[in-house]
């Protein structure tokens, strides 16, 4: 079969609650607290997480995105590297617990460039990680906070997560290329 479903609009919801639930318990509370989406859909779960974490403890938390896009080295046509294309993130992130929140945790590599950029911007007092599907592969020392769903993978499959901002859809699907 080529496409499996790994989440449904339900299991979609409840991962995102109990993360909220995660990051409030780890974190003690709100205090100091932000949320970094990585642009499109890592964006969309992190203002999910916001609306969620706003409903359990009345504080809607600063949110900010970090867009970052791969480009092929010219040297090694192999090679992706991602890259941040543009940032907005309109609060101070010096002494700050920043959550970044991306839809798919991959070679780890996006978060690297994501965790550089935020130190090139201050000295936040925390970096942690949300991602709602790990589909391992890793080739650098990175590791989520909080999973939504950890799904083994080949690196021929491909997950497409889709939202209703972007897809009119909320479900995660495996795809075999
Ligand atoms: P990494 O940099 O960890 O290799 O890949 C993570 C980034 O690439 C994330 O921003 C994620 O959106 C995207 N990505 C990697 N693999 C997949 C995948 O299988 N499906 C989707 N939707 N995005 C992926
Ligand atoms: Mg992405």
């Amino acid at each position: 079969e080529k496409i499996k479903e790994i989440m449904d609009a339900n299991q979609m919801r409840r991962a995102l609650v109990r993360i909220s639930h995660e990051i409030l318990e780890k974190n003690k509370g709100v205090e100091n607290l932000c949320l970094v989406g990585i642009q499109r859909r890592g964006v969309t779960l992190a203002k999910r997480l916001q609306e969620n974490i706003e409903k359990i403890e009345g504080v809607k938390l600063p949110l900010g995105i970090l867009d970052i896009t791969f480009y092929r080295d010219d040297l090694s046509l192999l090679s992706e590297h991602p890259t941040v294309n543009s940032t907005r993130i309109d609060f101070d992130i010096n002494n700050k617990k920043i959550v970044l929140v991306d839809d798919v945790l991959f070679t780890g590599r996006t978060v690297r460039a994501a965790i550089e950029a935020l130190m090139d911007m201050g000295r936040p007092k925390m970096i942690q990680l949300a991602v709602l599907i790990d589909r391992g592969h890793r080739e650098l020392p990175i590791r989520a906070d909080y999973v939504g769903k950890n799904v083994p993978t080949s690196r021929k499959e491909i997950v497409h997560v889709l939202v209703d901002e972007f897809d009119n859809d909320n479900r995660v699907i495996i795809e075999q290329l």
